[in-house]
């Protein structure tokens, strides 16, 4: 890394960070210039090339600038631009598949990103029920603003980070918001029975994806249904990873749990910028029915066209080709070498994942199934091998605890690159 001095410089003397991206706080990622990105790869300024399991956090699923997506958008930027009125064929499609896929959807609005959805989710859980609190779990993100105030510990972690950016988040929005360990059904139980009356919806990411890959227990989501119906609460599933990467209809066609409210993002636009929430018809009505309802929900570039057609033209190839059935593959051939690989060197790692998903923690099994689990990570050991890749021109954020994406563009022999690149 750091191939890019120059620009880099240039960079850091107009954008503050000198990144635009999640990634300005990884040292020496900021001096990476991308010039070009293409299938499993991205090249930087000087033409060195790497193999990209990071997918920009995720969208790639089908790789970089799939043909079928440049092409769609190609042609619709010749017939309309963005008109900001009215509703377009394409947003009516998008949505009528979405319903279709997405087994809890009645009703489907477009955002430009997935901090929008969750946003809007958490204020319609609040405005439908009249209640203020909102739970989320440990180590779950659901987008940068101050309803879910990142994916903090607790109130008092928030309230406490030594950034001043973090300063600006309002006391209230964390003093409504109550944080509790994942997959921990009892906390959940005894949280409900003591303040049931007060709790507007629970937000959670089905499988935590920003602390890598945890995968939740039956018992636990069971309870979150149980506990949110029989107080009336509001079940919101943040399916911005896990939608479409997973399964088409994401963790809840997989689990088989129904959430009142999903939050969708990444994947289904194969990178270009869309978001979505949907759910019950009743509830979604809410953004449609009150007096001067549409100013609720709003957003210049809702249902741009050019990103309609990207979400299109990646819907068809996710249902029409094989996406799933090769990726999974790759990404049982990945977790199974790298295990392999860290047994020959006497690494204490843990490989898990699910699907296409796929990260290495290095600390002693079995997988983590809470985030105090991960306290037991070592951080310099997990960055220190993805700087070793990136040497290797195999590219994993060098952040602790980010999972590793596999996309469409991804062949055996990229994985029998990384298999290699981690044993030497
Ligand atoms: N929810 C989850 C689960 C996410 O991982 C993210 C982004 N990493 C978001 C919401 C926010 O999406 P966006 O960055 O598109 O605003």
């Amino acid at each position: 890394v750091g191939t890019g001095a120059p620009l880099a410089e240039r960079a850091r003397a107009a954008i503050p960070g000198g990144v635009n991206s999640g990634q300005r706080s990884v040292p020496g990622i900021t001096d990476l210039v991308v010039a070009r990105a293409e299938g499993a790869r991205f090249f930087d300024t000087e033409g060195r090339a790497y193999t990209d399991y990071h997918a920009a956090f995720g969208p790639q699923l089908l790789g970089h600038n799939d043909p079928d997506v440049s092409a769609a958008v190609a042609a619709v930027i010749r017939e309309v631009d963005l008109c900001g009125v009215g509703v377009t064929p394409g947003e009516i499609e998008l949505a009528e598949r979405l319903i279709e896929l997405v087994p809890s959807f009645e009703q489907v609005l477009l955002t430009s990103t997935g901090s929008e959805a969750t946003f809007h989710a958490l204020r319609l859980s609040r405005a439908v029920t009249g209640r203020r609190l909102v739970v989320k779990f440990q180590g779950c993100y659901h987008g940068w603003h101050d309803a879910v105030s990142l994916n903090v510990i607790s109130a008092e972690d928030a309230l406490n980070r030594p950034d001043p950016i973090s300063a600006g988040i309002l006391p209230e929005v964390l003093e409504s918001t109550v944080v509790l360990p994942f997959n921990d059904a009892e906390a959940v139980r005894r949280l409900f029975a003591d303040h049931g009356d007060q709790i507007a919806g629970v937000i959670v990411e089905p499988v935590p994806h920003n602390i890598g890959c945890v995968l939740p227990t039956d018992e636990f989501l069971i309870t979150l249904r149980e506990q949110t119906t029989q107080h009336g609460a509001i079940l919101i599933f943040d399916e911005v990873i896990t939608g479409f990467r997973h399964a088409l209809g994401g963790w809840q066609e997989i689990s088989g749990i129904t959430p009142d409210l999903t939050t969708l993002g990444k994947a289904f636009a194969n990178g270009f910028p869309l978001g979505a929430i949907g759910g019950r018809a009743d509830l979604m009505q809410q953004f449609s029915s009150r007096p001067g309802g549409s100013a609720f929900f709003a957003g210049t570039y809702n249902g741009a066209p050019v990103v309609v057609a990207a979400a299109l033209a990646t819907l068809t190839k996710l249902t029409e080709q094989p996406v799933h059935e090769h990726t999974f593959r790759l990404g049982e051939l990945a977790r199974a070498g790298l295990r392999e690989v860290f047994a020959e060197l006497d690494l204490p790692a843990v490989v898990t994942g699910y699907g296409s998903i796929f990260v290495s923690y290095f600390m002693p099994g079995p997988a983590p199934r809470t985030y105090s689990d991960l306290l037991a990570n070592r951080a310099d050991l997990f960055v220190g091998y993805r700087r070793k890749l990136i040497e290797r021109g195999i590219f994993e954020l060098p952040l602790n605890l980010k999972r590793s994406h596999i996309s469409y563009a991804h062949t055996e022999s990229d994985i029998e690159q990384l298999i290699d690149g981690t044993r030497d």
